[in-house]
């Protein structure tokens, strides 16, 4: 079988084969992790030069540990506070690292439109299981804002743990135009993983306005260490290496064209695929990982087909989040649910279509002109 010719991803970490110099540097420190220099470097920047200042970021060896420091730190206590509220149409990720940090993942419905939890499915089942929901884990879908506010607001009202999954989100931006999670005082989570946005090999940030949380979080990542090797509270190994972090580095400086770049080509899909469901924004630039869109009514059943012969017109495809976290076996057996019938709606619709940093919106209309023909085949 011949490669395709638009695959999905074309994965773009920064250039590591170019940078002889850094990696001779960190050679000669002689530190090959453990918060090293690198790494305290590219925190630094990010929270200078993203984040614009405010609050902290640490960084980590993944996101899904990330989440797994976070939710543990997070989670109000109690013999009774079991749940991580979440929405079913997420990553698996979300749902893991819930579990590893003790919870039981309550899955609840999405909203129609942006594809984030439902505030109304939410309010249900915090009103349902007032005293027994521990964590609030929102995800800002494919790096769509979400509304931090209400979050922050849910913490101080209801004093349960509030950690977002934005993994996809490093580069978006809010409402306001404000890089999307900067100085929130609860914990908010991204990925660097090489198919994100924010490419590296594997990494992620948690960045916090708290930085009691922040400090907190930081010796929860290395082993627990509250005093000097000895620990104080739990604990993991979630060091970023300053390889990882050298990479890392490198990406902040290609950020801004990079989104920008990916944001155009999602318009050019928008315009090209009249008749498909797109997520609405909610915030001012988001950084999309892959083009997302909901098949026309009816021809969800249609969808492997159609990836099928896309695939023979070498495009490749996905379709992130079908299954969606309650259909999948593991987490059907041990998480919760409330309704979802919108996600399962829009689960079973939705397509992922190529996207990457060098992807050009030629590209983007033969991938458009080839859907709207495969759709018209199989209809
Ligand atoms: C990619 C992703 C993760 C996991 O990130 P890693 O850095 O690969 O661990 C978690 N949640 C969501 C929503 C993701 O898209």
């Amino acid at each position: 079988m011949t490669a395709p010719r638009i695959p999905f991803l074309r994965p773009r970490p920064a250039r590591l084969s170019r940078m002889v110099a850094e990696l001779e540097a960190i050679e000669a420190s002689g530190i090959f992790s453990n918060h090293g220099p690198v790494s305290r470097r590219f925190e630094a920047s990010l929270t200078e030069r993203w984040f614009g200042g405010r609050g902290g970021s640490l960084a980590v060896n993944n996101a899904t540990i990330g989440l797994m420091l976070a939710i543990r730190d997070a989670a109000m206590p109690g013999p009774r506070r079991r749940y991580a509220l979440m929405p079913s149409f997420t990553f698996a990720a979300t749902a893991h690292a819930a579990i590893w940090a003790g919870l039981t993942p309550l899955l609840c419905d999405i909203d129609e439109r942006t594809w984030a939890a439902d505030a109304a499915a939410e309010d249900e089942l915090l009103r349902r299981h007032a005293d027994e929901i521990a964590c609030v884990v929102p995800h800002a879908c494919f790096g769509n804002a979400i509304d931090l506010e209400r979050y922050a607001r849910l913490a101080s009202e209801l004093g349960v743990g509030v950690v977002v999954d934005a993994a996809a989100g490093l580069g978006s931006t809010g409402a306001a135009g404000d890089p999307f999670g900067a100085g929130f005082r609860h914990a908010i989570v991204y990925s660097m993983h090489a198919t994100k946005t924010f490419a590296t090999a594997e990494g992620g940030v948690i960045h916090t306005g708290d930085p009691d949380r922040l400090a907190r979080l930081r010796a929860m990542s290395d082993f627990g260490f509250g005093e000097a090797r000895s620990a104080t509270m739990p604990g993991l190994n979630a060091k970023l290496s300053e390889i990882g972090a050298l990479l890392a580095l490198a990406k902040l400086d290609d950020l801004d064209r990079v989104v920008e770049h990916r944001g155009r080509l999602v318009e050019c899909y928008r315009d090209a695929l009249d008749g498909f469901g797109f997520q609405q924004p909610t915030g001012t630039r988001q950084a999309h990982q892959f083009a997302a869109v909901v098949l026309p009514q009816g021809l969800g059943e249609r969808r492997a087909e159609i990836a099928a012969r896309l695939e023979a017109r070498g495009i490749g495809t996905r379709h992130y989040f079908s299954p969606h976290l309650a259909q999948q076996p593991y987490f059907g057996e041990v998480c919760e649910t409330g309704p979802l019938d919108v996600t399962d709606r829009v689960a079973s619709h939705i397509l992922s279509l190529p996207l990457s940093d060098e992807m050009t919106p030629e590209e983007v209309e033969v991938v458009a002109a080839a859907l709207l023909s495969v759709v018209q085949e199989v209809a």
